[in-house]
């Protein structure tokens, strides 16, 4: 007996009309014609069934403050971090709070059940963090949100940036952030590494650091973090957020820097929506693309990830809650089009990030928690090209969304009354 059974399923690996069920909060069936009742039952007619999306990288204080104070006019990663230090004074608890639900009802219908959330900690009021961490709370029944501090405008750089980096850690924030390339000069990024990780080690928190995101090949403080990482026994418990100048740096340099990070156990959390935008914005022809070394860092055998960073905020006015927009992406700037490689970009919008972050009973077998989605395409490559729809999400068993199929009506003499791109636009071959 089930409280849950969803027939007919298409797994993740390939597996086709699969019938999953569940109880008590887990999977607890995964089988073929299950000969079981049920409380509920859902048809997926044959559509993927997938772990719920997760985001490992985004900035839940910022998300849907796109306009406030004004625009972002040269669209470049500067005016972004100078337009919210003019909307940071303005925040306030209720309005943060509110946008931040708002976010999550989104994600919720996207699919996306697991957020980290970075939180600015650079106003000494900490209005981000207690916001966010009453967010936390009230979403936890169906989201669950980790919560990084996050001293936007640098460890020393910032006036109060220490103080307030452990303060919010006090109020129980659960990662310890940072931004090395940021701070004044080079040695203070590097001196912010060691403090940060000492932190972490002192405190038994994991490490999340917005690590290299520039341009400058020479921003070599991923090289740091890797040793600050070994010396304090951190080993699989760090993220590299962005690593941008990886994509900029000498070859040689690379070739003896991606075997630390993997000795490490560097979790790699690559933004492709927010760097494709971001990065390259001081070449002219030809431009850099703004994304870390993807494909290299995973046959190295480092734990990759995708986030989303950001929607509609300072620094990116576009996004949508999706993370498989965020993997379209990087299939694109990576020139990942294979099949093995979009199984990989899968991968990394799921198993990765749940390592990442750490997730218990995360994924799509028996004894694992009962969360589930179902969308509107036969396999994950589909998914990846289409973007489809979220039909059903499903929590600890539970439905908590659910969409209607985009069909689309046709008026055509003699062609298809009808089309539904997750069914009639499969591959030839
Ligand atoms: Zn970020």
């Amino acid at each position: 007996m089930f409280d849950l059974i969803v027939r007919n399923a298409n797994l993740p690996d390939g597996r086709q009309g699969i019938d999953i069920g569940l109880a008590g909060g887990k999977i607890t069936a995964i089988e073929k014609s299950l000969p079981a009742s049920a409380g509920q039952k859902i048809d997926a007619t044959g559509r993927l069934v997938s772990p719920p999306l997760c985001d490992p990288h985004f900035h839940m204080d910022a998300t849907l403050s796109l306009g406030l104070p004004r625009m972002n006019t040269s669209g470049t990663l500067l005016e972004g971090i100078a337009l919210w230090g003019e909307l940071r004074p303005l925040l306030t608890k209720e309005a943060l709070v509110e946008r931040a639900l708002r976010y999550c009802d989104l994600a919720v219908s996207q699919g996306l059940l697991f957020i980290r959330s970075h939180v600015d900690t650079s106003d000494p009021r900490l209005v981000t963090a207690e916001a966010l961490i009453e967010v936390r709370e009230r979403v936890a029944p169906y989201i669950k949100l980790q919560l990084v501090a996050f001293p936007q405008d640098g460890y020393y750089r910032a006036a109060d940036g220490e103080t307030s980096l452990q303060r919010a850690l006090d109020m129980g924030l659960d990662i310890v952030g940072g931004i090395p390339h940021f701070e004044r000069t080079m040695d203070e990024g590097r001196r912010s590494l060691e403090a940060l990780c000492r932190i972490a080690a002192d405190r038994g928190l994991p490490v999340d650091i917005h690590c290299d995101e520039t341009d400058d090949p020479l921003s070599r403080h991923i090289e740091t973090l890797t040793a600050e990482t070994v010396r304090f026994g951190l080993q699989g418990r760090v993220a590299g957020s962005h690593l941008t100048s990886m994509h900029s740096m000498d070859n040689y340099y690379v070739s003896k820097l991606i075997p630390l990070m993997a000795e490490a156990e560097i979790n790699v959390i690559a933004n492709p929506l927010i760097n494709i935008m971001l990065q390259g914005r001081h070449d002219t022809y030809p431009k850099r693309r703004g994304m870390t070394r993807v494909p290299e860092l995973m046959r190295a055998g480092l734990n990759v990830s995708l986030g989303q960073d950001c929607t509609m905020d300072p620094w990116y006015s576009m996004g949508s809650g999706d993370m498989l927009e965020v993997g379209h992406m990087a299939i694109h700037v990576a020139q990942m089009g294979g099949i093995e490689d979009k199984k990989k970009i899968f991968d990394a919008l799921t198993i990765n990030s749940a390592k990442t972050m750490g997730l218990e009973g995360y994924g799509l077998e028996v004894g694992c928690n009962a969360d589930l989605i179902i969308l509107q395409a036969a396999d994950i490559i589909e998914a990846l090209r289409l973007k489809p729809t979220r039909l059903a999400v499903i929590k600890s068993g539970k439905v908590l969304s659910k969409s209607a199929p985009r069909i689309g009506e046709l008026f055509l003499d003699g062609r298809p009354a009808s089309i539904d791109p997750g069914r009639d636009y499969v591959p030839a071959g």
